[in-house]
C-alpha cells in the first residue's frame, strides 16, 4: 500500500478506481466500506483526512480520536493500495474560499443540529472526487444524510461516479461502530445502548419512549432513499448518531 500526502503525488491511477473516504481512527465500519470497494475496483483509495470544515465545534475536532499508525496497518490488510493522508494545508491552502452548499436534503436532522456540517462534507468530497478521480465512492449507511447530501450533489454536478452505500456495522451489544466510541467510559457506553435499543423498534413513539431520560438531538423519520428511522443523543461530552433502514410500508 502506497501512503500519499500529496495530490500531486498521487500519479496515474490504475483501472476503475474505488474511493473510501475517512476520518481515520478506522474500525470494522471502515473495513466493510474498503472490502466492499476490494470486490469491485481495481484500485482501492482510501483517503484519510479529519476535516476541519465539517467541525462546527473546535473542542469536538481537538478531542476526535487519531492513530495513523495504526489505521495505515488496517487500511492494507483491508486491501487498500492507496492511503491518501494530506496535511490541511494541502486541500485548504491559503487563500481557500470556494464552497458547496447542498440544500434541501442538508438542512434537517445532522444540518439543523450541526450548523455549516454539510457544507464541509460535500466540499471535501467533490475536492476528493476531483483529486482520486473515482469510478466508485463508497459511504456508510451509518450516516444515512450524508448519503443523501452526496447522492444529491453527484446528480445535480453531473460528477461521474457512482454511490455506492454500505449497510451499518454494529458490535455485539448493537451500538453502531463509531470513531468517537472509544470516548465513552464504560457507564456512557451501557447509556448509549438505548440507541439502537429505540431505533430497533422501528416505530417513532416507541423510540422516544426508550430514548426518554437521555440528552436527544433529535428523533426522526427521514424520507431518504431508503428512509430511515434516524436518531441523534449525546452521552456526556459525546454525539452519537444511528438510523435504520425503514420499509417503504413502514416510512
Ligand atoms: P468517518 O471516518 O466517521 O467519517 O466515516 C467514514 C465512512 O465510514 C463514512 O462513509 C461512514 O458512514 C462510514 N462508517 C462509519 N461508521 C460505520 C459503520 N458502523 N458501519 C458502516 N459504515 C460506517
Amino acid at each position: 500500500m502506497r501512503v500519499v500526502r500529496r495530490i500531486a503525488d498521487l500519479g496515474p491511477l490504475d483501472g476503475d478506481v474505488g474511493l473510501v473516504p475517512t476520518m481515520g481512527a478506522l474500525h470494522a465500519g471502515h473495513e466493510a466500506l474498503i472490502a466492499a470497494a476490494r470486490l469491485e475496483c481495481d484500485t482501492v483509495v482510501v483517503s484519510l483526512f479529519v476535516n476541519p470544515a465539517q467541525f462546527g465545534d473546535p473542542a469536538d475536532l481537538a478531542a476526535y480520536p487519531r492513530d495513523e499508525e495504526r489505521d495505515l496497518r488496517v487500511a492494507e490488510v483491508a486491501g487498500a493500495d492507496v492511503l491518501f493522508a494530506p496535511a490541511v494545508e494541502e486541500l485548504y491552502p491559503p487563500g481557500f474560499q470556494t464552497w458547496v452548499e447542498v440544500e434541501e436534503v442538508a438542512r434537517g436532522l445532522e444540518g439543523a443540529h450541526r450548523p455549516g456540517h454539510f457544507r464541509g462534507v460535500a466540499t471535501i468530497c467533490l475536492k476528493l472526487f476531483n483529486i482520486v478521480r473515482p469510478r466508485h465512492a463508497y459511504f456508510g449507511q451509518k450516516d444515512a444524510q450524508q448519503v443523501a447530501v452526496i447522492r444529491q450533489l453527484v446528480r445535480d454536478l453531473d460528477l461521474d461516479v457512482t454511490v455506492i452505500s454500505v449497510p451499518t456495522v454494529r458490535d455485539e451489544d448493537g451500538l453502531a461502530l463509531s470513531s468517537r466510541n472509544v470516548l465513552l467510559s464504560p457507564a456512557e457506553r451501557e447509556r448509549a445502548l438505548a440507541l439502537p435499543r429505540a431505533l430497533a423498534t422501528r416505530d417513532l413513539d416507541a423510540a422516544r419512549t426508550e430514548l426518554a431520560g437521555l440528552e436527544i438531538d433529535y428523533v426522526e423519520r427521514a424520507d431518504f432513499d431508503p428512509p430511515v428511522l434516524a436518531a441523534a443523543i449525546r452521552v456526556g461530552s459525546t454525539r452519537l448518531i444511528d438510523n435504520v433502514v425503514l420499509d417503504k410500508e413502514e416510512a
